[in-house]
């Protein structure tokens, strides 16, 4: 005969009637002949029913109106499931119920008090109404082989409530299951979850959470080969997927790991549950109801896994008691006295921490018990306050506390260097420490504004990959949606190759922004985009700057001033900046000595190799000549790819406006010409080098002579592009005399060192000069050194077009990735 198993749905596992119709077919999907469902209330009915009972306290009026809301939420449950008589009997059965709980919250209301055995009472009844639909459904649908038994728990379960908790009585709950079950197969038993009786014989429940123990229960008394417990997330996550979104799935815990899991906090397992199934060592699985094809976590005696720490998990409203004094110091027996003392008052310790000073003792208890604790310890110690023999009883109460688990952890030397190392990182601070001789869990005491901020640091040093990087790309335009394809076309080498994690997690536009999380696909963001929220930067940066990942860079590839006055609070609050965008570099000194001072503060990295030369290795050039010891005396250099490609191209057969015209129709110029003509986007790189080098250059010190005339600034684009042959003559007079000295014309930067003078402008130079022998949009830049004095360093090649340029963002952002620590 097949053994028995037990599969175990929990509330969000029923929630709608698509919920019961996914139930039944994983009900359908065992094969085996003896299968026993246990249910939990549908979602949010048990909460539904305890505030009734809260309500009636309070004599609330809208009560009656909330219970007939879970009547008709049953009743409309029904209709969509059954057919004929089944929906009508079982709407009257939970009719009859719901005449019942009103009695029950009459007497409630009048007497204005409750018992515990009472919300005992009223709470259970949820489970009775998913478990009698459940089991007229699944008998309906007919794809069960044999028998659908309907088994009540109430007639099972003996349980009676004690100080630590219900407690099972096995001997009667064994006797009783033989009584009801049916035992000729096949058969499926369906079994309301949580509700069992008492020894008074009253409906009673096994706590929050109980279907999970009612499952281990059944499993125990039936002997079970395995528990499926289907929940609505893929198994055991190393740490709430609510607090950590980068949470994974483990794929084995030992029953000792997960019941310190779940005494920690991790609610998709109660710590209880497993008791009775490791008697029986019976393995749980715990599984994903809406993605039932995943392995799930197996909670086993002896599981493989590699993980040394399976999760990470925290407890919330703690406080912490402090208890200290000299007079402690080789005293025997205060410990025993203190603890004592707050056992005699029922309060529970969560954690107990003493230094071997003995100075102090301190240990930690939920935070609404901490006042009567506080009065507890004062009394026990009176004399010794009174004496001064115990100076000071201080009570923190903002606390959390948080958990390091796993069982690889014991002999694992520098477990716990890694927790404290994140921790330190993260800034937050550690107010008590307790490690049990397992060395099965580390716990530690923070305060609750940085319990998150904890969990996540402590979680990334153990799950995450330390190179994890989250980027955030400000202006998807030509360069940023270049620079996106290139990051996709590149991750998964990074990724292989390097460890870097690079998740690109946001883009936005100025009016609209796209998040994501973990990562957003390269593939179908644009559409994405246009649908998404509209944008706000602080929104966008907070997303992007997630506490729970190690790193974050901001990618400016707009060539707007707003964005670029935001990079001082970005670098101070630890983001880097990555940008092709002049506008930082160029703006006036004080604002530079900002932002050198917010990446200083921020320990931060601010990259824009590519505002000088795109792609070129410009900036990278400088640092490396200067970082050695090299004197840069001078740099002059064709800077702009348009102006680069104009004077190229035009020799005087044709008018210069009919190239520039030209050159603007195929996307060379900027929308408006002038903006290259002007001469000021090479005077703000020439600032921008000019910063590099280590003079207090600004863009008013920079000798622009313009190309466009006096009488042509003031109007449109439009209308300049109209009147650009006005240019021609004058443009015609300047080559005219180059040539007659030999020469030809060249936009030109010249920065000298000596002099710290800039400037800008059309120069005659000789036919051999390099920078006579440039193509289209190319950028030159010489260096003149100490060490390339007489033959100067040149860079040269296309210093324009999105694909260069996205490539030199793209490198800076690998090397931010360097700079924290990835092997690249
Ligand atoms: P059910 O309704 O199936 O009983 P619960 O809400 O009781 O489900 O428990 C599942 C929930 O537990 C998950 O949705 C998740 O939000 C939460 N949870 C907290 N910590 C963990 C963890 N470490 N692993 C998995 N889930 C966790
Ligand atoms: N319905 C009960 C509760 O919400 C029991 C359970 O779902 O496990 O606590
Ligand atoms: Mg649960």
């Amino acid at each position: 005969m097949d053994p028995w198993r037990v599969h175990k749905f929990g509330g969000s596992s029923v929630a709608d009637a698509s919920c019961f119709e996914r139930v039944a077919s994983i009900v359908e999907g065992d094969r085996g002949s003896r299968v026993a469902v246990v249910l939990s209330a549908c979602k949010g009915v048990t909460d539904a029913l305890l505030a009734l009972v809260a309500g009636a306290e309070l004599q609330d009026a809208e009560i009656e109106g909330r219970l007939q809301a879970l009547e008709r939420r049953h009743a409309e449950l029904a209709a969509a499931l059954l057919a004929g008589a089944d929906v009508r009997d079982y709407a009257n059965e939970v009719h009859a119920d719901c005449r019942h709980i009103r009695g029950i919250l009459e007497v409630v209301r009048l007497t204005r008090a409750s018992s515990p055995a009472l919300r005992d009472l009223v709470a259970g009844f949820g489970e009775l109404w998913s478990g009698r639909l459940f089991v007229r459904y699944l008998g309906r649908r007919g794809r069960r082989a044999g028998r659908i038994e309907w088994l009540d728990a109430r007639d099972v379960i003996q349980a009676e409530q004690g100080a630590l908790g219900p407690h099972v009585r096995w001997q009667e709950s064994r006797d009783n299951l033989g009584r009801a079950a049916h035992t000729a197969t096949p058969v499926t038993l369906v079994i309301p979850g949580f509700v069992a009786r008492g020894p008074d014989q009253v409906q009673t429940t096994l706590g929050r959470n109980g279907s999970d123990f009612s499952a281990s229960i059944f499993g125990h008394l039936l002997e079970a080969a395995e528990i499926h417990i289907w929940t609505d997330v893929d198994g055991v996550l190393s740490a709430d997927p609510r607090l950590v979104p980068d949470a994974t799935v483990i794929d084995a815990l030992s029953y000792h790991e997960a019941m310190e899991l779940a005494y920690f906090g991790a609610r998709v397992i109660h710590p209880q549950t497993m008791a009775p199934a490791i008697v029986k060592g019976i393995p749980i699985r715990i599984r994903n109801t809406f993605a039932p094809d995943g392995p799930g976590t197996l909670i086993c005696d002896r599981p493989a896994s590699n993980h040394q720490v399976k999760g990470i998990t925290t407890i919330d409203r703690i406080a912490l008691i402090n208890l200290e004094g000299a007079g402690m110091i080789g005293v025997p027996g205060t410990a025993q006295r203190l603890f004592s003392a707050l056992r005699e008052h029922g309060i529970s310790v969560i954690l107990i921490s003493q230094g071997s000073s003995e100075h102090s003792i301190c240990f930690a208890v939920p935070l609404p018990e901490a006042a009567h604790a506080e009065r507890v310890v004062r009394d026990a110690f009176r004399d010794e306050l009174v004496h001064g023999q115990i100076q000071s009883v201080d009570v923190a109460p903002d606390c959390a506390i948080l958990a390091v688990v796993g069982d690889g952890m014991a002999g694992t030397p520098g477990v716990a260097a890694r927790v404290f190392g994140a921790l330190g990182q993260a800034g937050v601070n550690v107010r008590a420490i307790a490690q049990g001789a397992s060395e099965r869990n580390i716990s530690l005491v923070v305060d609750t504004k940085q319990a998150a901020r904890a969990l996540r640091s402590v979680h990334s040093s153990f799950y995450l990959s330390p190179h994890t990087v989250s980027i955030g790309l400000i202006g998807p335009g030509a360069v940023g949606s270049q620079f996106i394809d290139q990051l996709a076309s590149q991750r998964e080498r990074l990724m292989r190759d390097c460890s870097l994690d690079l998740r690109l997690r946001g883009i936005t536009t100025s009016t609209r922004m796209l998040l994501g999380d973990p990562a957003m696909s390269a593939a179908d963001w644009r559409p994405a985009l246009d649908r998404g929220d509209s944008a706000d930067l602080s929104t966008f940066v907070e997303h992007i700057h997630a506490d729970h990942l190690p790193h974050a860079i901001i990618v400016d590839c707009t060539a707007s001033a707003e964005v670029a006055c935001r990079y001082p609070g970005w670098l101070a609050a630890g983001i880097h900046v990555v940008t092709p965008n002049k506008r930082a570099g160029s703006a006036d000194l004080t604002f530079q000595a900002a932002l050198r001072a917010a990446a200083r503060e921020g320990g931060s990295h601010y990259l824009y190799e590519a505002t000088v030369g795109a792609g070129l290795p410009v900036m990278q050039t400088i640092r490396d000549l200067r970082r050695t010891g090299d004197d840069i005396r001078r740099i002059e250099g064709i800077l702009s790819g348009t102006l680069s490609y104009l004077f190229n191209v035009w020799d005087g057969r044709q008018p210069f406006s009919a190239v520039l015209r030209d050159a603007s129709g195929k996307g060379y110029t900027e929308p408006d010409p002038r903006d290259d003509l002007s001469g000021v986007d090479v005077g703000r790189k020439l600032v921008i080098l000019g910063r590099e080098i280590g003079l207090a250059l600004s863009l008013e010190d920079v000798e622009i002579d313009p190309l466009v005339p006096d009488g042509l600034t003031a109007c449109t684009a439009g209308e300049f592009l109209d009147r650009v042959g006005e240019l021609d003559p004058l443009m015609d007079a300047r080559l005219r005399s180059a040539s007659a000295n030999g020469c030809i014309l060249r936009y030109v930067g010249v920065l000298d060192a000596a002099t710290g003078r800039a400037t800008v402008g059309l120069v005659e130079l000789d036919r051999m000069h390099p920078f006579a022998n440039v193509t289209l949009t190319d950028n030159v830049v010489r260096f003149i050194t100490s060490r390339y004095d007489r033959n100067p360093l040149v860079v040269q090649g296309p210093g324009a077009g999105p694909v260069v340029t996205a490539g030199g963002v793209f490198a800076d952002v690998l090397r931010v990735c360097a700079y924290v620590g990835a092997k690249l």
